[in-house]
């Protein structure tokens, strides 16, 4: 059986969560957590970061400080998972679904500039699958159109984007640390900014609205939220980002070994890397050309039975019965029956790429 995602454990992980269970409480109980947030405001090179529960958490706290709310419109891509547009309907706000670009599958910048309107309050650019959003481009609408950014960077941990880590980039970036992701800590996600205000309007949010300098306890000065992380589960986190660059390089490696072997195939095209820029490859994708006729849930069958695991392409989030169907965003609603993932984890062996990729040509017509 080839999983189609599988955690990296090591003996790291298991002994900083032995001594968090042991020794962290009362004073220490926070100690992985400032651990944890230091590590990755060094790794992403953003000045502020807050450990959350959740990814989802996260995009929420971002777009609850940047007080997005009822009457409110955020650009969010076509192609994304659901808790894109889920955070933005939690504050009221409406999400307004954006086609994406033919090669990276991430939001089309300039579909996003006709779609703005005077409600339009932020864009919410989502790296897919580790691929990297135009974001020049949308850092230059933002500015014209006085829009907030907050940049969805779960899937993409370690991407770069002309040098800078993806999620430093926007007035947010939210990560996660699900079990399925690059680095996990089986729940968890990071907030970061660039902006002090900000993050400290994130953390207050975060900590059911207690402001830091009130001095009377259970005296709050806002309704927030509480999406923290555990102490546990930050120590997991800690090791992860000890480990963060064999993690990164490893699906790179693996990426390039199906490259090798896909990447010729005509009527195959896979997950782009734009000059200048460092994808993180967190699932391997291919999109099959529209010149061949492929059942592709028929395929996810086979291959299935061959012990192989892969995953559909998201479906356009419009087309999800919470929402207005739009097929007018074509590039979109075109790859979603098109395109699948490939498994890729830490222990993955080329053997096991050679198996996935003979086995997937084998059963193409
Ligand atoms: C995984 C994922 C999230 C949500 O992450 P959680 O930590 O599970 O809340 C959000 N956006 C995208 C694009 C994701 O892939």
């Amino acid at each position: 059986m080839i999983p189609l995602v599988k955690p990296s454990i090591t003996s790291k992980e298991i002994a900083y969560v032995e001594d968090a269970i042991r020794n962290g409480w009362g004073a220490q109980c926070y100690d992985y957590i400032f651990k944890f947030q230091r590590q990755f405001q060094d790794y992403i090179g953003s000045p502020y970061a807050l450990a959350t529960s959740s990814c989802t958490g996260a995009l929420h706290l971002a777009l609850a400080s940047l007080d997005i709310k009822r009457g409110d419109e955020v650009l969010v891509p076509e192609i994304s998972w659901i808790a894109s547009a889920g955070a933005v309907v939690q504050t009221g706000a409406t999400p307004v679904f954006v086609d994406v670009l033919p090669d990276s599958w991430c939001i089309d910048p300039s579909k996003a500039e006709k779609a703005i309107t005077e409600r339009t309050k932020a864009i919410m650019p989502v790296h897919l699958y580790g691929n990297l959003a135009e974001m020049d481009e949308i850092e230059d609408l933002a500015k014209r159109h006085k829009l907030h950014i907050i940049e969805d960077a779960a899937e993409a941990l370690g991407s770069e984007y002309k040098g800078e880590k993806v999620g430093s980039i926007g007035n947010f970036g939210a990560f996660s640390f699900h079990g399925t992701k690059t680095a996990t800590t089986g729940e968890g996600g990071m907030l970061v900014t660039r902006n002090g205000d900000l993050n400290r309007m994130a953390g207050i949010l975060n900590d059911n609205g207690r402001i830091p300098e009130e001095k009377r306890p259970f005296f709050q000065h806002y309704t927030g939220f509480k999406y923290k992380i555990s102490n546990l589960q930050a120590a997991m986190g800690c090791a992860q980002m000890d480990r963060i660059e064999e993690l990164v390089s490893r699906k790179r490696e693996i990426f390039a070994l199906y490259q090798r072997r896909l990447g010729d195939v005509s009527y195959v095209s896979m997950n782009p890397e734009q000059e200048g820029s460092r994808n993180s490859y967190w699932m391997p994708t291919v999109i099959f050309g529209e010149q061949i006729q492929i059942d592709r849930d028929l395929l996810m069958e086979k291959l299935k039975e061959y012990g192989i695991i892969t995953r559909p392409f998201f479906y356009p989030l419009s087309m999800l019965p919470m929402f207005e169907n739009q097929p007018s965003n074509e590039v979109a609603w075109s790859l979603h029956t098109r395109g699948l993932n490939l498994p890729s984890f830490f222990e993955m062996t080329e053997d096991q790429v050679e198996e996935v990729c003979d086995t997937l040509l084998k059963l193409i017509p």
